[in-house]
């Protein structure tokens, strides 16, 4: 498919992941390439055009080639985590770049910011990201170097509108970099509504088999912050292992099917539980009453995603009762793989959280519906 990569539908290139053969075999599952440094000529030169593994190595070529596919996108890097991969981000900043988070995203990477931010000399401010109005007023007051985006954000999933924030940041020259872990390229495409990075953690949806730690970028042009970034991972060597690049593009190849499912299980099971009056919420954008409704089905195609959280109406005692007694869905971190996860956020985020302490969160799976919805409701019961 080189030549034309785009010219097939994406469930056609995912499937095949590409459908390149390598030589001399025509292997239909691609090769894994170990090796970490690569013979000269005589003359000095690489004949291979490969020097050493920590640049890059030739296992992430296809799936490197497929991510840019999915997104649109000019090039896309791997890295070995969703962490790592947006700490390039930032590192290819300088000093005094002001910087503009979420107030909801991944808690991992906020307090990295924040926390990096104070030695590394970022100046970090964050936006209400339930609040458009809140966004354009800091956009104006900080005017940053960089915009951070996560949408649908952890674990409110509050949905940000990338087109407006975009068109926001053309004003200010400012960077736009959104992390789409829990759409996926096959609900969003931020890149096309105007963004200059994506990024995702690969450990979710992309891998989706909860066995690969990894990350990704994809840019809309091959500029010099692009050229920074992949200088911050070849030097700084946050480089995904070979065998773990193999086992993303094998999971790649059921991203459609396991995205779907997903979606069509998580839609079910929010509209089952809307009503709930054990629950005081329901947080799922493909819910009519989610605030982010509207803008999520302009920016969201296929469904809304996996994710979702519920909030107990007896408070946080409740929700941990109600975790502990689930049995189909397993207590654990993470999101976005093929089996449902549950968890009370707060108590994984520790001290300092801004979760509401009574908040399950839920990566929905792709189990039988009946089986998680009968699961909830026997937990809840
Ligand atoms: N972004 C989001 C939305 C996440 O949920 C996570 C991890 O949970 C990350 C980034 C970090 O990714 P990783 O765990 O692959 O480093």
């Amino acid at each position: 498919m080189r030549s034309s990569d785009s010219e097939f539908h994406v469930h056609t290139r995912l499937a095949q992941g590409l459908g390149r053969l390598a030589q001399p075999y025509l292997e239909v599952a691609p090769p894994i390439h170990v090796s970490t440094t690569y013979e000269r000529a005589g003359d000095g030169s690489y004949p291979g055009g490969r020097i050493y593994s920590r640049a890059d190595n030739p296992t992430y070529d296809t799936v490197e080639a497929l991510l840019a596919t999915l997104e649109g996108a000019r090039s896309a890097l791997l890295f070995a985590s969703g962490q790592a991969a947006a700490a390039a981000v930032f590192q290819s900043l300088a000093p005094g770049d002001d910087v503009l988070i979420p107030r909801n995203m991944y808690w991992g990477l906020r307090k990295w910011v924040v926390e990096f931010a104070a030695s590394w000399g970022l100046r970090v401010a964050l936006y209400d990201n339930a609040s458009a109005d809140d966004l354009a007023a800091k956009m104006r007051a900080t005017r940053p170097r960089l915009l951070w985006i996560e949408t649908p954000a952890n674990p409110t999933w509050d949905i940000t509108d990338i087109a407006a924030a975009t068109t926001l940041a053309r004003g200010t020259g400012s960077l736009v970099a959104v992390d789409s872990t829990a759409a996926t390229p096959l609900i969003t495409r931020p890149l096309e509504l105007g963004a200059h990075i994506v990024m995702h953690s690969a450990t979710k949806y992309l891998n989706g088999h909860t066995d690969v730690v990894a990350g990704v970028l994809a840019c809309a042009e091959d500029d010099a912050v692009w050229q920074r970034i992949r200088y911050v991972r070849g030097s700084g060597g946050a480089i995904l292992g070979p065998f773990e690049a193999w086992l993303l593009l094998r999971g790649l190849r059921t991203l459609h099917l396991r995205v779907a499912a997903a979606c069509a299980n998580a839609q079910a099971i929010a509209e089952r539980f809307a009503d709930d009056r054990r629950l005081s919420h329901v947080l799922y954008p493909g819910l009519p009453r989610h605030p982010g409704h509207a803008i999520a089905r302009r920016q969201m195609a296929g469904g809304f995603g996996g994710m979702m959280s519920l909030r107990l109406r007896d408070g946080e005692d409740a929700a941990k009762r109600f975790t502990a007694r689930l049995r189909v869905f397993k207590r654990a971190t993470s999101l976005g793989s093929v089996e449902s996860l549950a968890e009370h956020r707060a108590s994984v985020e520790g001290p300092g959280t801004t979760c509401p302490p009574d908040l399950v969160r839920l990566s929905i799976g792709v189990e039988h519906a009946d089986d998680l919805v009968a699961d909830i409701e026997q937990a809840l019961a």
